[in-house]
């Protein structure tokens, strides 16, 4: 009965360490494919190795089982296990822009795997043995832990990975304790057998699956985020297009503080085909870019610019009267109007037209806000171009006639 139990248990703990050796591998595979598709691929990269490096504790802990080599088996699954979880802090550090000290990784390697060598021969169940086993993981872990809280970042991934690296930590230290407690054989082979490493070790293979699937949530949200970034960016012009400046402007009207009246400013481009017509599709972009970074360098911090599409831009001032955005308006069909452009002839100066409307309260809808910026600015252009027009106020200006045209 007594022998039957202990097989039992025998199998088990086997049974455990090849479904661990296939997870951390399975692990790898993820890590590989995903760290693809990722921005920062070096940091799935070393997640990738240090699951490959982990899986290898599982080959050492069987060969300590079923062969003669208990000794240098016994410091490959520690190193192992170690090493992976020194490369998942190198991985955090690319991920999380924390680099790692290579000095501080360096330390704890060559003071625990000395240290490793030297306990090897006191008994498994005493405190100077498991103190020097369960340390340096927990140190490890806790490493890790403090790069993700250094980072700053506060998504729930990052809070959950924080918790569980912190939790971990934890499992390794407690495990000093409790291997004292419940001591689980004397030997690394007795200690495999033991019910001790069996609790032990489905704990700590929760906590790697846990860790690992949050490590990959970071990466797939980073790529989702990526991914929604770049589908409300105009790429010509580096500015938003018309869905990111929608997102953007619902963002600040949804904030209960939003301080009403809020500026809209629609502008479109004078004569562009003709840009286009004489000097090329080339140029005209050229333009394009041109206006998008006199808009952006010029903006408030807080203001939302945006490309609607062609050779129409929009910007949204925040906490700003009609009067203000009108001002603002002004200096921009100002600076363009001088403002020389790259493949176009020196002496060819463009202009721009412009309308401004305020969303005057919460009650006012943006769409009509919008509409009424459009109706100014077709009012400008109907007035001559080169010019800014209110929706408020039936006041076009050109105080300085107009340009010279493409
Ligand atoms: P107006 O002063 O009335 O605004 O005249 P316009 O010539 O600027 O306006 P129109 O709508 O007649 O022509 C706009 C041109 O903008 C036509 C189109 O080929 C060009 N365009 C739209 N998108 C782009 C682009 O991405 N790059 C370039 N180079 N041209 C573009
Ligand atoms: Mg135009
Ligand atoms: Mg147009």
């Amino acid at each position: 009965m007594r022998v039957l139990e202990t097989d039992i248990s025998m199998n088990g703990a086997l049974f455990l360490l090849t479904v661990n050796f296939l997870i951390a591998q399975l692990f790898c595979a993820f890590f590989l494919v995903i760290s693809r598709r990722s921005r920062i691929p070096s940091a799935g990269l070393w997640f990738a190795a240090a699951f490959a490096v982990a899986s290898l504790s599982a080959v050492f802990e069987v060969m300590i089982r079923y062969g003669d080599f208990d000794r240098i088996a016994s410091f490959g699954a520690f190193s192992s296990v170690l090493s992976a979880l020194l490369m998942i802090r190198v991985g955090i550090g690319r991920l999380y822009a924390v680099p790692a000290n290579i000095w501080t990784i360096t330390a704890l390697l060559c003071a625990a795997l000395p240290l490793n060598l030297m306990i090897y021969d006191l008994p498994r169940g005493s405190f100077a043995h498991s103190l020097g086993y369960q340390m340096p993981f927990a140190i490890a872990e806790l490493i890790c832990a403090v790069a993700v809280y250094r980072s700053g970042r506060r998504e729930t991934a990052d809070r959950v990975l924080m918790a569980l690296l912190l939790v971990t930590a934890g499992n390794f230290a407690s495990k000093v304790y409790f291997a004292v407690k419940f001591s689980g054989g004397d030997t690394a082979q007795a200690y495999l057998g033991s019910t001790f490493a069996l609790v032990s070790q489905s704990l700590s293979a929760v906590l790697v699956v846990s860790t690992g699937l949050t490590l990959l949530a970071v990466i797939v949200v980073e790529i989702m985020d990526d991914a929604k970034a770049n589908s409300e960016i105009d790429p010509l012009s580096g500015l938003l297009n018309r869905r990111g400046f929608d997102a953007r402007v619902s963002q600040i009207l949804a904030r209960p503080m939003s301080a009403y009246p809020h500026s809209v400013i629609v502008c479109d481009l004078d004569h562009f085909k003709a840009v286009n017509d004489t000097y090329g599709h080339g140029a005209g972009d050229q333009v394009i870019l041109a206006f998008g970074r006199m808009l952006a360098g010029h903006a408030p911090p807080e203001a939302i610019c945006a490309r609607f599409g062609g050779e129409e831009f929009a910007i949204f001032l925040p906490s700003t009267g009609e009067t203000t955005g009108y001002l603002f308006a002004q200096g921009l069909r100002n600076s363009f109007s001088s403002l020389a452009i790259i493949g176009l002839p020196d002496t060819v100066r463009l202009s721009a037209s412009f309308g401004v409307c305020a969303l005057a309260s919460p009650g006012d809808s943006i769409v009509d806000t919008i509409k009424g910026a459009d109706s100014a600015l077709y009012d400008a252009k109907k007035g001559g171009r080169n010019r800014v027009n209110r929706a408020g106020q039936a006041i076009s200006v050109n105080p300085e006639g107009w340009q010279a045209q493409a």
